[in-house]
């Protein structure tokens, strides 16, 4: 038998020409990502079965059904998944090559599904008549194995009802089911199911660069990681050599490019997810069917969940993307001696089970409660409860990191945290994101950050859009700047100095009491037409102070944007405070921000804000306008429990026509920050002088000098007396006392 699929190969040679034309030279191999062994590796003799487990394994996993409340549920749900009263649907027929109709869809992710958990249903069931029942349906599934349409339909269509992003599941989910009940097929059975699956297989092999040309991201590593797992289902096929060879060739390639080397996914936390849902089964097959243990590669994939988290356990709404739990419990095991760092010496499988133990699940349980879909973004292909139950380990212990919760990745992103642990009173969470644009799913949020605090998402990403991928509230408004809290030059978002290139991290201090860095990103053709430095610094573990430089050859339209989350916005002068209620995304708190920036003009607008699918509605934010070539703005970042009204916490802006200015008055201390768009001007805010373009002064009551930062200066004068002073203009921070 041919694919019928191959009749589109001569079309698509031509577009991926064109494509190669498009991105620059090296592009796709100069970024800082990994690789596994490119050299495919299958076992000498083919066995079943090995994918998920040996035939000696078994039993171990017949007593984990009913071991624990995991266990149990997630069996009943595979059982529920293993439906013998429900009649087989006939075969779909499709209109054309370009048939969308999502029935066709659903179609072949239902029966692959549904043999994999007949499958296992006939390996793991207590009696021999449930057993066979489950092994002749499943048989019956497999020998139906892509019937129906799927060989005349066009994988490239958008939307198509076969897109490639499925069909990796769909070979992942029947390559299991048959490496289930394979040793009791007779040879007639065994060898039409086999070539039922091969030509999948031979299709997804001739047709993965074909369906996606023009870069190797999710569209390309999801049906390579499927087909790498159908090779080592069919190890001894004449050509899973071959198939697995490409699959690993493919998915490498998306895993230099998209993945920074410390884990960061530059498609969001969405598309990692929806990644790992191929990616995951593929590890573990490759290791228990050829000994290749690529784990450690996708080490730092599963460490920057953990840092990348916030106090509920969730990952970032940022690019094209949902919040997100963090599914580390399907790799715990598979870590149990690996060494991390981010901890002393607890095994990484400690705190991927941690991780997921301490995930409030309960916004993405009220989601598929909803409308059906859980968190994967491939409900319809993927039986996460199958994976769950296949890769428990009730012996692996939750232990919590212990490393300083301080992390600042050469990726580009930044964590600052009060605790790993804390989730009431006091609890602080900021992510500053600088990460180098990668070519898909990328939203215009260069150096943007998100404030978790007391317990509530303040500080937004807007996020990936309402409900769908298509539409025009995406693209004139979720990807683009405005939506995000970063600023733009002339109305265009903030670039890398060079592909892949990381925005520059100019500045960091970590020390008890001032947490900060300052990173750079640039505007205009190649970023020739300004510089913009930002720098957050986090105060006495407390508030945040954003300082904003930019920096242009020629005077242009600078604008920024606050946004604060799913909050109410109220204005008392200067000072605006955001309160929030109780919600399924945290505790009832508020945010009070000062903005200092002279010349610039502030107005509220309302912007439309989503953090998980469907849950859309409009929220104020602030945007900033002015006109020049330098400018100086502070941002001042102060959350709050809710009702704490009252609070001895205020602060004043001291700004002039020359520089911006903010006096902090806390119950215990004093803060002053200055800032001044063209450094080396004298400045002067009561008692603190200073030629930096910023500072920031912390004392105590008394007048002690408690902690200090200064950015591109050279001296730093209070209350007269030098305190701070650099042969050429310099950065500096101290803590003096916490
Ligand atoms: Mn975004």
């Amino acid at each position: 038998m041919k694919p019928a699929s191959l009749i589109f190969l001569p079309l698509v040679v031509s577009l991926s020409a064109l494509a190669r034309d498009k991105a620059p030279a090296g592009l796709y191999e100069s970024y800082t990502g990994f690789a596994i062994a490119a050299e495919p590796v299958l076992p000498a003799k083919e066995t079943h079965p090995s994918l998920w487990f040996s035939a000696a394994e078994i039993p171990a996993l017949k007593a984990r059904l009913t071991a624990d409340d995991f266990g149990r549920t997630r069996w009943s749900a595979i059982q529920k998944l293993a439906n013998l009263s429900a009649p087989l649907p006939p075969a779909p027929v499709a209109t054309g090559p370009g048939d969308k109709n999502e029935a066709i869809h659903k179609y072949y992710g239902a029966l692959s599904m549904a043999a994999r958990a007949h499958a296992l249903v006939a390996l793991l069931a207590s009696d021999e008549a449930t057993r066979a029942a489950h092994r002749a349906r499943t048989i019956e599934l497999l020998l139906r194995a892509y019937d129906g349409p799927i060989f005349q339909l066009d994988s490239r269509t958008q939307g198509s009802a076969v897109d490639e992003i499925y069909r990796g599941s769909w070979l992942q989910n029947y390559a299991a089911a048959y490496d289930c009940i394979q040793p009791s097929l007779d040879r007639a059975t065994d060898e039409k199911i086999r070539a039922r699956l091969a030509l999948e297989a031979e299709c997804v092999y001739e047709n993965l660069y074909a369906w996606t040309p023009d870069s190797p991201h999710n569209h390309l590593s999801k049906p390579a990681w499927g087909l790498g797992s159908i090779a080592l289902a069919l190890p001894s096929h004449s050509h899973a050599k071959l198939w697995l060879g490409r699959a690993i060739e493919a998915a490498n390639k998306n895993t230099r490019y998209f993945f920074s080397g410390d884990g960061i996914y530059r498609e969001g936390s969405h598309y990692l997810m929806f990644s790992l849902t191929n990616f995951l089964p593929f590890l573990y097959h490759y290791r228990n069917v050829s000994g290749v243990d690529a784990f450690p590669a996708f080490q730092p994939v599963f460490e920057d969940m953990i840092e990348a988290r916030n106090s509920h356990g969730w990952l970032p709404n940022i690019e094209d993307s949902y919040i997100r739990p963090t599914p580390t419990h399907l790799a715990a095991a598979a870590y149990r001696n690996a060494h991390t760092r981010l901890h002393s010496s607890a095994p990484l499988a400690e705190l991927l089970a941690w991780s997921y133990a301490t995930c409030d699940l309960a916004p993405f349980e009220k989601a598929r409660a909803d409308d059906g879909f859980n968190y994967t973004g491939a409900s319809l292909d993927y039986p996460l409860e199958i994976e769950e139950l296949l890769t428990h380990d009730a012996s692996i212990r939750a232990t919590a990191p212990d490393l300083t919760p301080n992390i600042i990745l050469a990726g580009g992103q930044s964590y600052f945290r009060d605790s790993w642990t804390n989730r009431g009173a006091g609890q602080r969470y900021l992510l500053f994101h600088g990460v180098a644009v990668a070519d898909n799913h990328n939203h215009d949020d260069q150096l943007s950050f998100l404030l978790e605090a007391e317990g509530q998402m303040m500080c937004s990403d807007s996020g990936y859009s309402r409900g769908t991928y298509t539409g025009e509230e995406r693209t004139k408004w979720y990807n683009t700047a405005p939506a995000h809290n970063t600023l733009t030059f002339d109305g265009k978002p903030a670039v890398d100095s060079a592909p892949n290139a990381t925005p520059p991290s100019l500045f960091r201090v970590d020390q008890p009491g001032l947490v900060g860095e300052e990173k750079e990103a640039f505007f205009g053709k190649d970023g020739k037409a300004a510089a913009w430095r930002r720098a957050i610094f986090w105060i006495a573990g407390d508030y945040y102070v954003v300082a904003d430089r930019v920096n242009a050859k020629q005077s242009g339209k600078i604008a920024g944007y606050l946004h604060a989350g799913r909050g109410t916005l109220a204005t008392d002068g200067g000072q605006r405070t955001w309160t929030y209620s109780a919600d399924r995304y945290g505790s009832a708190a508020q945010l009070h921000t000062w903005i200092a920036a002279p010349g610039a003009t502030l107005a509220e607008k309302k912007g439309e804000l989503t953090y998980i699918k469907g849950d859309y509605a409009e929220f104020p934010y602030v945007g900033l306008d002015a006109t020049g070539a330098d400018a100086a703005w502070l941002t001042l970042l102060k959350p709050a429990p809710a009702g704490s009204a009252g609070s001895a916490f205020t602060a004043t802006d001291r700004s002039t026509a020359t520089f911006s200015a903010l006096l902090v008055s806390a119950a215990d201390h004093r803060s002053f920050m200055v800032a001044q768009g063209k450094p080396g001007t004298h400045v002067k805010l009561d008692d603190v002088e200073t030629d930096a373009a910023f500072a920031l002064v912390r004392r105590d009551l008394a007048g002690h000098v408690l902690t200090f930062a200064v950015l591109d200066g050279t001296s730093l004068s209070v209350a007269g007396k030098e305190i701070w002073r650099a042969e050429k203009v310099t950065n500096a921070a101290r803590v003096l006392a916490p």
